[in-house]
């Protein structure tokens, strides 16, 4: 979501005529976009915002900027605490930003704009820019969230939720496909609800829809939220081509005690249930999930009730996170507050559990043939021109259940060895990481049809 935030800042600001610069010291316009969801990344913002002040001091002329959650947040008390900023705009101030850079410029003043409507207009992506990936983008199908879970700040920072118009995002989407994406990820808090409170499509139907964009190969979407999941989902995933066999659908916890606390609205076994009934169905989907230790409240009984949970699911990943207090979440001025040493033990104890799974289900894929989309060079190659052929050139790309397989250019099969971003290429997977695989492939593009196999296949 932050991600595709940014995205849009990028596109106003290049609106107004800033453009884009690697180096901070070389900036006339510095904005920041953040986050609040969890203590941490808020303190983290902070932090950056704080050293700019060096910056400004050298260059009076320069304009610091801070947008998303925790500006909508704080407001006006950011501007207390940082002597050096100039504007602090909200979630639904982004279209409003060429006007509020304007007029710092000619007036050099401070301004906050950090109002909420209850139906935000929402904005639409332009095509990849050079600094984007190529060939997978975000799309925003609907923002803000009703669900009130009792730890999150996300409803009191992002509003209510609000769904995009179907026409919209097929035509964002067709942009970015025409400009050569391959992947798109729907994005929303709780992409199962999408169009229910205005009478659009339902979200199957829209997946539907998005199937049938000429040229897009994949499609994914998070999050999904698991009192919401049901039979029709399911079934979009063997009716839907297209879609990648990977869900995200995080639990939080296993103690149905916990998950009432939380405000999510299931039990640990209609969980169970929910992930039998897609197994049924496609039993080689990849399930990842979140998960917060130290609720207020989590007994060791409790924890072992999650830790149980895992066991039982055995998720390809997982993302745990210590529960922190979050300014209006209700779960704040809930009692029993677990201390930090103790959330980091279980923290320990869970992450290491979910390594053995996450190791074991890459282990498993040792042998078969992954279709994957080649994204570019990998996080290892770092230097060279993805335009010049270099076949010692390490390439980098994911497989339909979300995993990360990287090999070597001069292992493609084929005298031309023809590969760039969005490319789809067979890689045999002979060695399985904590958190990668890597393959030698056997077939591109040119040699198969199209994603002809995308669900992996013995060799
Ligand atoms: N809409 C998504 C989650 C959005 S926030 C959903 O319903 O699942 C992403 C993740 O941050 C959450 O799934 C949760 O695990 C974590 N998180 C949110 N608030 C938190 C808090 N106060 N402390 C710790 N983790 C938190
Ligand atoms: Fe937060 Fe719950 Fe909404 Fe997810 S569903 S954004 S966790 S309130």
């Amino acid at each position: 979501m932050n991600v595709y935030d940014s995205e849009q800042i990028a596109i106003q600001l290049a609106a107004t005529g800033y453009q884009q610069t690697s180096s901070l010291e070389a900036a006339d316009l510095v904005i920041l976009n953040t986050c609040t969801v969890r203590a941490k990344a808020e303190q983290k913002a902070f932090s950056f915002l704080g050293r700019l002040a060096r910056l400004k001091k050298k260059k009076p002329g320069l304009i610091v900027g801070v947008g998303g959650c925790v500006a909508q947040q704080e407001g006006a008390k950011i501007l207390k605490r940082i002597p050096h900023l100039d504007l602090v705009f909200g979630t639904q101030a982004i279209d409003r930003l060429p006007a509020l850079i304007s007029k710092i410029e000619a007036k050099r003043c401070r301004i906050v704009d950090v109002s909420m409507t209850d139906h935000p207009e929402l904005l639409d992506a332009a095509p990849a820019g050079q600094n984007h990936n190529p060939v997978s983008r975000f799309v925003t199908i609907m923002r803000g969230c009703d669900n009130y879970c009792t730890y999150c700040v996300v409803p009191y920072v992002r509003g209510r939720e609000t769904s995009r118009h179907p026409d919209n995002i097929v035509k964002e989407i067709k942009l970015f496909v025409d400009s050569g994406v391959k992947e798109v990820t729907l994005l929303g808090q709780n992409v199962n609800s999408y169009g229910k409170k205005e009478g659009l499509l339902s979200f199957t139907e829209l997946l539907a829809r998005v199937q049938t964009i000429e040229g897009l190969l994949r499609i994914r979407f998070t999050t999904s939220h698991p009192k919401d999941f049901d039979q029709d989902l399911i079934d979009a995933f063997q009716a839907n081509d297209k879609l990648c066999n990977h869900i995200h659908l995080p639990v939080q916890s296993g103690s149905n005690r916990m998950l009432k606390r939380m405000n999510r609205k299931y039990t640990k076994e209609l969980y169970l249930d929910k992930v039998a009934k897609l197994r049924d169905t496609c039993p080689d989907i990849a399930i990842t999930s979140d998960m917060i230790v130290g609720f207020p409240g989590e007994s060791d009984a409790d924890f072992d009730e999650t830790l149980d949970l895992m066991r039982k699911v055995a998720f390809d990943g997982l993302f745990a996170f210590m529960y922190s207090d979050r300014p209006n979440a209700p779960a704040t001025q809930f009692k029993a507050k677990i201390s930090d040493p103790q959330k980091s033990e279980r923290l320990q104890i869970l992450l290491e559990l979910q390594e053995t799974y996450t190791r074991k289900k890459n282990e498993a894929l040792i042998g078969s043939i992954q279709p994957i989309i080649a994204e570019g060079f990998s996080k290892k190659q770092s230097s060279g021109s993805l335009d010049e052929p270099n076949q010692v050139a390490q390439w980098t790309g994911r497989t339909s259940t979300n995993k990360i397989v990287n090999f070597y250019h001069r292992d493609i099969p084929g005298s031309s060895r023809d590969i760039f971003p969005g490319k789809v290429v067979h890689v045999k997977i002979d060695k399985a990481y904590a958190h990668s695989l890597w393959g030698k492939p056997v077939a591109i593009e040119s040699t198969v049809e199209g994603l002809k196999g995308e669900k992996s296949y013995a060799a």
